[in-house]
């Protein structure tokens, strides 16, 4: 693979092979960044050849990604998720440009499928059989159902608090799913333990550095779609803090293989009752583990394991980062559904919450242009769907009964 140099350790800076099951600097346990020879991709790939490109789905990037061209890739068309425009949500909140990148329509429902994709092409790189994860839910259901396309075994440990809808995945997949009585951060250190003895291919997130690369094409897809022209800012709700680091490294390396000229500000959105990260942000300080005190299961993460490269991708950007309660995390879900037609999980409606919040403090302008990376699909978690919106109307067959009930119609 001439396109990519090593992967370079984001505390200590040191470089390393870029090896399929590398994880950890050797020499400081930093976690490790997968850095590009940018001329030579440069050269590769630019706007016309992604304009005359069949590859509906993240593969389009694959000069940019790293994996080599001859790795049998998911069967799942992964990536290349609708970007709504959305005028009557923009109107509804007092913005003039904003739109919605639906990645709850990736095949197990969520922007992890990314992160499988290109994970699970390094598991088969790396010859493995058995993979494995932590995961607070979207991240086990992409591996789970990827890897049941390409036939590989998948060992999934969740906290026992996944909604549902998740599980369900898991098991229909054929994954081995490990409930772990206790919080996420015992579900992944039990899965460190048992990753090291069983040797599985280690797919966690938060240490495996292919896994952000994937994520990155959710950033690609954004440019591309808005014909190359970037928007002011980009809202995207953090866990562990993946995914906001790997949407900020998609930009990064568009800006630097010269697809797009600026770079936007990137806004982090955290659950108030589990909010390290943002803590972190507007402390200073070190990040202190807190609770895991929220119903949008997929960002209720106490104690990050990313938080350098969510920190990294929102100061380098010039964004910022911000809370939201539980309740304006239903309410959003309630609105986002109600103006734009799309579904999200409470973590994927988390995002339209902050952004109402930063435009009620005048942080983003409201002639800004914003994209809301709406990460979960909302059927994953119908309980607190149910929740946000309410109960249906209760009639018996009678159509009198029915028109006294009824709202004004017309
Ligand atoms: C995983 C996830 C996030 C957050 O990603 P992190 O990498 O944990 O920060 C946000 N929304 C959804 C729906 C997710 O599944």
């Amino acid at each position: 693979m001439r396109h990519v140099k090593f992967l370079e350790c984001i505390q200590c800076g040191k470089r390393h092979e870029a090896l399929p099951a590398e994880c950890r600097c050797a020499d400081c346990q930093g976690l490790l960044e997968v850095l590009y020879d940018y001329d030579y991709v440069a050269r590769q790939f630019g706007r016309e050849e992604l304009a005359s490109s069949r590859e509906y789905n993240l593969w389009r990037y694959l000069p940019l990604l790293p994996v080599a061209p001859t790795t049998k890739r998911t069967p799942l068309r992964v990536g290349w998720t609708p970007l709504y425009h959305t005028p009557a949500l923009a109107a509804s909140i007092g913005l003039e440009t904003l739109y919605v990148k639906d990645d709850g329509q990736n095949p197990t429902g969520s922007l992890k499928d990314r992160a499988a994709a290109v994970g699970l092409a390094k598991a088969l790189e790396a010859k493995a059989q058995s993979v494995a994860c932590a995961s607070t839910g979207n991240a086990a259901s992409a591996l789970a159902g990827n890897a049941a396309a390409l036939g590989l075994k998948a060992y999934i440990f969740v906290p026992e608090r996944a909604p549902l809808g998740k599980l369900a995945q898991l098991l229909i997949f054929g994954a081995t799913v490990v409930s772990v009585q206790g919080s996420y951060e015992s579900a992944l250190q039990l899965s460190a333990q048992a990753i090291d003895s069983c040797g599985w291919y280690n797919h966690n997130a938060a240490i495996n550095p292919y896994l952000l690369e994937g994520k990155k094409t959710v950033s690609l897809e954004i440019c591309e779609q808005l014909d190359w022209r970037v928007p002011d800012w980009v809202v995207v709700a953090v866990g562990d803090g993946c995914t906001i680091g790997g949407a900020w490294k998609g930009f990064w390396d568009a800006y630097h293989i010269g697809l797009i000229d600026r770079l936007p500000k990137m806004i982090g959105v955290q659950a108030a009752g589990s909010c390290p990260i943002s803590r972190a942000f507007h402390s200073g300080e070190p990040l202190v583990p807190m609770a895991e005190d929220t119903l949008a299961d997929s960002i209720a993460v106490g104690a990050p394991l990313n938080p350098d490269k969510a920190l990294r991708a929102v100061r380098h950007s010039g964004g910022t980062m911000v809370t939201v309660t539980d309740e304006e995390i239903l309410q959003a879900m309630r609105h986002l559904g109600q103006t734009t037609g799309v579904f999200a999980e409470p973590a994927g409606a988390a995002v339209l919450a902050g952004l109402q919040k930063l435009l009620e403090e005048g942080m983003v302008g409201a002639k800004e242009s914003v994209v809301l990376c709406v990460t979960g699909n909302g059927l994953k978690d119908v309980k607190n769907g149910i929740v946000a919106a309410g109960q249906p109307l209760l009639v018996p067959p009678d159509i009198n009964q029915l028109l006294s009930l009824l709202p004004s119609t017309k």
